[in-house]
């Protein structure tokens, strides 16, 4: 199918948004997106995962590697590392919805081997994306949305969003009640020795404990 353009020109995954909201529609509908080139150079769409009405909402930039070929969010090492973090917060995972901004892996070649290096998304690509986001949170209504890495913050709150500056933050937004940005942990992972891996999964930590604090409260729970 040939990629379809807004009105205005832009590439967007708008008119391959399924007419009913839900996620099993949302899935396989996005399985046959051709909202921007990224489906050309992926192996799947990686749609999110999680229950309907999952409490949080964490967001990465783009599926990785293990994700473009496995067909599943954050199953890769920095997927480990949030589900080793998330426990060890309290935060339970079946509260716990996972997506990313771009459904595509964007990769380029290493210059030796066979290896596919990550490629960010440019903000283009991740605009043409954005219709996929808003119904996922249209359907599953988080309490608390979590952005994590500068990708999805600033896709998100803003091209001046800081991750350093504000993250831990509870940010002002109607994308969700509570919304906050933290590292994506494949940065933790690419940190250059293990001390600062150490401080920068402290970090994350701290993070995400701000986020179990804020499930624990009532105002955060679904009403019965
Ligand atoms: S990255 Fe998003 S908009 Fe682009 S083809 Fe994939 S699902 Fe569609």
């Amino acid at each position: 199918m040939a990629r379809k353009k807004s009105q205005d020109g832009f590439p967007t995954a708008a008119p391959f948004l399924p007419e009913r909201l839900t996620l099993p529609s949302l899935q396989r509908a996005a399985a046959g997106c051709r909202g921007c080139d990224l489906w050309k150079n992926a192996t799947q769409t990686v749609f999110g995962e999680g229950p309907s009405k999952a409490l949080v909402m964490f967001v990465g930039e783009q599926p990785g590697d293990y994700e473009d070929r496995q067909g599943h969010p954050f199953v890769g090492p920095a997927g480990q590392l949030l589900d080793e973090v998330l426990v060890e917060v309290g935060i339970d995972r079946s509260e716990v919805y996972v997506t990313n901004v771009v459904k595509h892996f964007k990769w380029e070649a290493a210059q030796r081997g066979k290896r596919r290096i990550h490629k960010k998304p440019r903000h283009s690509e991740i605009e043409a994306c954005r219709p996929w986001l808003d119904a996922e949170l249209t359907v599953v209504q988080p309490q608390v949305l979590v952005c994590l890495g500068a990708s999805a913050a600033q896709g998100l709150l803003g091209k001046d969003f800081r991750v350093t500056r504000d993250r831990g933050k509870l940010i002002p937004s109607d994308l969700a009640p509570q919304v906050m940005a933290t590292a994506h942990p494949s940065s933790i992972l690419r940190a250059p020795d293990a001390q600062q891996r150490e401080q920068q999964r402290a970090e994350f930590v701290r993070d995400l404990k701000k986020v179990a604090d804020l499930l624990s409260k009532k105002n955060v729970s679904r009403a019965a």
